[in-house]
């Protein structure tokens, strides 16, 4: 089974491993997080970025 779009991770960046070259953007302020270095953990939970109180969307 194949889809044919997968759109960008909205509201749980958690869920997947950030790696180098990821951007978060905060949609409130306009805060950008890059990521510099691809995260190697192999458990369930990963960074969770956050910015007036919300989290941040992976672009
Ligand atoms: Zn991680
Ligand atoms: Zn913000």
């Amino acid at each position: 089974m194949i889809v044919a779009e997968k759109k960008p991770k909205v509201g749980d960046p958690q869920m997947t491993a950030p790696k180098k070259g990821d951007r978060f953007r905060c949609q409130k302020c306009g805060m950008e997080l890059e990521i510099t270095v691809d995260c190697k953990c192999t458990a369930g939970h990963h960074a969770r970025f956050e910015c007036c109180g919300q989290p941040l969307t992976q672009e």
